[in-house]
């Protein structure tokens, strides 16, 4: 077995049997192209494609860092590319320190709405003009809402004008922050990230609570925003309400422009349904198209997921994709997406948001922040899994049911009391659901 196999064994038992099967099966590793620093596999088809490389690449990315000890770059290639084109991408990835933008996140393939309009002015705005109208430019929603599309939009313009582009998540900025530490190479860090024209961070929610991170970051803002660079972040809230942010950096993060984005209203939703069926090549009558519109909720990033799905079964049973079929591919995916949401899932999620270990979630701590994120994880648990009282007092350390009883009341009422508490709960659903 070669490396490339082992890795995607590796893979296979982090994800689902269905999404192995859909897509990571399909990837042939190319080991005569590969080498130690980079790893091409090849897919069968563009939409494959696209797939594997927005939700697979990082793990891809680590799995080959555990079994190999390197860092490897992952391109993702199709059979029918030629050597040509194959090379640019071999080139292009190398040479990143950084995620690559995506070319189709452009403003023309971005749906505008009431719910989307202000940001995506705003975002229209900076783009043709790098350091003088908002800076930086603070574009906060929720989940799957266009932020990342946006914030790359304005990134691809100033890309094709020449301009040195870093996007990166707080994620990304965070590791190569702390390899930086480990390896005593932060005088390159900090030269890598002072050295370009525009910097786009995407996520820096996650900044919540990290002090010596923050301290970074705030020397990097001031010193590009000190020479007129632009700045573009998002999060998933207003810098108000990051929790454990310094105050110096949400003042400044409100310095030029914050702009929301709302979930999309119904005829936003059916254009962009509209406009990603063409990208991607498949043929939806209005009928089918509004039918997706009114079943998925906000959140848009299912739509691809949809899209691919339909594509891969009507090819697949040789069948056109007709309403009958839609409504079934579609019941599958929700019923999909529930069985992906586990226990552990949900508490890795709230864990991580509210910034403490997964382990002292289940634990019998008592301390507040313990009690407060516990207590919203039985409850996320009860409303998103099909689990009963005593499996969950069993898995959080309870007495017994009473207790897990006594809890979901307590939300409850909260959940009616308090605005922001239920907006949080709210969030960290949209979270949970949109990730498994
Ligand atoms: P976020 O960063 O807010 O979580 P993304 O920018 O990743 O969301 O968007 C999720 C998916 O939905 C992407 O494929 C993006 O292209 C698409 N999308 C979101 N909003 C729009 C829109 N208004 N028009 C076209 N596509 C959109
Ligand atoms: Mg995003």
């Amino acid at each position: 077995m070669n490396i490339g196999q082992e890795v995607l064994k590796l893979l296979k038992e982090e994800i689902t049997e269905v999404e192995y099967n859909r897509y990571i099966k399909q990837l042939k590793y190319d080991e005569e192209k590969s080498s130690s620093d980079l790893a091409i596999f090849l897919a069968p088809n563009a939409l494959v494609s696209n797939w594997i490389k927005s939700k697979f690449t990082k793990k891809l990315e680590h799995l080959f860092e555990i079994k190999t000890g390197n860092k490897v770059s992952i391109v993702i290639s199709l059979k029918t590319e030629s050597k040509k084109v194959v090379n640019k991408k071999i080139i292009e990835q190398k040479n990143a320190v950084h995620s690559l933008l995506n070319p189709s996140h452009t403003f023309e393939n971005f749906m505008v709405g009431g719910s989307n309009q202000f940001a995506y002015a705003a975002t229209k705005s900076v783009s043709e003009k790098a350091g003088q109208l908002y800076n930086p430019l603070f574009i906060y929603g929720g989940v799957g809402l266009g932020k990342t599309h946006l914030m790359q939009a304005a990134g691809n313009v100033f890309q094709n004008q020449g301009k040195i582009v870093i996007y990166i998540t707080l994620e990304q900025f965070l590791n190569d922050f702390s390899r930086a530490l480990r390896n005593k190479t932060m005088e390159r860090f900090r030269e890598k990230y002072r050295q370009c024209d525009v910097l786009l961070v995407d996520d820096i929610q996650f900044l919540s609570s990290k002090e010596l991170l923050q301290e970074e970051f705030f020397h990097t803002f001031e010193a590009l925003r000190g020479v007129g660079k632009q700045i573009i972040i998002t999060a998933d809230k207003h810098p108000k309400k990051i929790a454990g942010l310094e105050e110096r950096l949400q003042s400044r993060f409100e310095w030029g422009l914050v702009a929301d984005i709302q979930p999309p209203e119904l005829e936003t939703k059916i254009a962009i349904i509209e406009s990603k069926s063409k990208i991607n090549k498949v043929k939806l009558t209005k009928e089918i198209i509004n039918y997706i519109a009114t079943v998925i909720d906000s959140n848009v990033r299912e739509i691809e997921g949809i899209l691919s799905k339909l594509h891969a079964y009507s090819q697949l049973m040789h069948v056109d994709i007709d309403l009958e079929f839609t409504k079934n591919v579609l019941k599958d995916q929700m019923q999909e997406n529930r069985e992906n949401i586990t226990l552990e899932g949900i508490t890795q999620v709230v864990a991580k948001d509210l910034n403490i270990k997964p382990s002292d979630i289940r634990s019998k701590g008592r301390s507040k922040n313990i009690v407060y994120a516990r207590r919203i994880c039985i409850y996320l648990c009860r409303e998103l899994t099909q689990n009963t009282m005593p499996t969950l007092a069993q898995y959080f350390g309870m007495k017994d049911h009473t207790a897990i009883s006594h809890t979901l009341k307590k939300i409850n009422s909260l959940m009616q009391n308090d605005e922001d508490f239920k907006a949080k709960i709210e969030e960290l659903t949209n979270k949970i659901t949109s990730t498994s």
